[in-house]
């Protein structure tokens, strides 16, 4: 059904050497049935697969791809920095000059390091919180996804307890024991925690704009109360602006709600669609890492000229284009032309958006601000629009909880084919219903 006959043959091929078939558990289709597609070429808004079936991409390889597919500048940069050497080992000039631009985008921040990608980037930043404050503890939030190292791979431990329970195999519980999981959108916990034990917490971890569960916006007031409690308790505040940082805004979300972070990481739209990440903070805090500090880091590929031209030309592009404008505006566009007809279907279907980041959200009532809140037939309406979709040659994320991309690449009339596809997805669920 998903696959056409040359990708679903490559895909068997993978499935033989590779675990699942993907490089990355979510690429699987398991959460919406179906072989993934193997493609060959992205273009702009599109994605081609082996059997040149054209689709219009709105995953945009997970977020990275702000510009869209191949951008031709993006392409020269990548190009012509690769012609003068892929990996120094070394300083360069290019990841000098992204560390300038990042420091100066985004509020309260000095320092910037490099890294390879977002999972390296917040396992990073946890580091440095532990070696600045010299506390072990954590608190991260249901619903918040920080890659998957193992102190963040961390779920909420059952009833009273406030420790953290593996939430994957080969977790040590007593990593996990570290970490402790709290709700969103609760300030209370919070506060009861931070007086029972906020001397024991290095520091808070959140997705200021939380979209890897659902895009869940969180109310200023429960952001604002992070960073009191933390300022209170002397532990650290990092704001995992991987998805939202360079995406809402130069200044990401801390800059949409003027909350100001003690350390921030990045990934996605700072790489261009090549491997980075990035962590920074005040120049007091990054000074304890190696060379000047005791806290260890380091990486043979991190800073390396191509992924930091690709980078460094990705967001010189956003900024000559005001292209974060541009975006909220497209964000604006797909509101008003999805609104209407998720209004008139039958199924309990709602638009979630912030800026150029939207969430097909499959039940009614308003948008939920944690997990706590889903509806448990969400995933399976879900599926049935997801599939109907593909058929149309619209390339939604294969998960529920997956939020979409827009680009600079989609244009008005790509908004005018998604609706036009939806609005027959949404009758055909109605009929099967
Ligand atoms: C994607 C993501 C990560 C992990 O980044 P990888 O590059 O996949 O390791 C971490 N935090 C957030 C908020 C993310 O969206």
């Amino acid at each position: 059904m998903s696959g056409s006959e040359a990708s679903r043959e490559w895909f068997q091929r993978a499935t033989r050497c590779i675990p699942g078939g993907v490089s990355s558990p979510v690429r699987a289709f398991r959460a919406v049935g179906g072989d993934p597609i193997v493609f060959a070429e992205g273009s702009g808004p599109e994605l081609t697969d082996v059997d040149g079936r054209r689709f219009l991409d709105f995953v945009g390889s997970w977020g990275p791809l702000i510009l869209g597919h191949a951008h031709p500048e993006v392409v020269e940069a990548v190009c012509d920095a690769s012609r003068h050497g892929t990996t120094f080992g070394a300083p360069c000039r290019a990841e000098i000059e992204l560390a300038e631009l990042v420091v100066d985008s985004y509020p309260g921040i000095e320092a910037v390091r490099f890294v390879s990608s977002g999972t390296e980037a917040t396992m990073s930043a946890i580091r440095l919180a532990r070696g600045v404050t010299g506390r072990d503890r954590i608190i991260k939030f249901a619903g918040c996804y920080h890659g998957h190292s193992d102190h963040l791979l961390v779920a909420a431990g059952s009833g009273l307890t406030t420790f953290g329970q593996p939430d994957s195999a080969g977790v040590p519980a007593n990593f996990a024991s570290l970490t402790q999981v709290l709700d969103l959108d609760d300030e209370d916990s919070l506060e009861v925690t931070f007086s029972r034990e906020g001397d024991q917490i290095a520091a808070v971890i959140v997705e200021p704009m939380p979209a890897n569960h659902g895009l869940l916006i969180q109310r200023r007031e429960f952001l604002e109360s992070l960073r009191e409690q933390t300022q209170k308790h002397g532990a650290l505040l990092i704001f995992d602006e991987v998805i939202s940082g360079f995406r809402l805004g130069p200044d990401g979300a801390a800059g949409r709600y003027e909350i100001t972070p003690d350390l921030v990481t990045f990934g996605k739209v700072i790489g261009g669609g090549l491997p980075v990440g990035a962590f920074a903070g005040r120049r007091d805090l990054m000074d304890v890492l190696a060379p000047d500090g005791p806290v260890y880091q380091a990486g043979t590929l991190s800073g390396n000229p191509v992924a930091m031209a690709a980078g460094l030309a990705t967001l010189r592009i956003l900024e000559a284009s005001d292209g974060w404008r541009q975006l909220e505006r497209l964000g604006q566009a797909l509101e008003a032309r999805l609104r209407p007809l998720l209004d008139a279907a039958t199924m309990p279907v709602q638009l979630v958006r912030q800026g150029s980041v939207f969430w097909l959200c499959t039940q009614g009532g308003p948008a939920p601000r944690s997990p706590r809140q889903f509806d448990s037939n969400g995933a399976d309406r879900y599926r049935q629009v997801f599939h109907s979709l593909l058929e149309r040659n619209i390339y939604l994320a294969p998960s529920a909880f997956e939020v979409g991309f827009l680009s600079l690449a989609h244009q008005e009339r790509h908004l005018d084919e998604l609706a036009a596809a939806l609005e027959e997805a949404l009758v055909e669920a109605d009929q099967n219903v």
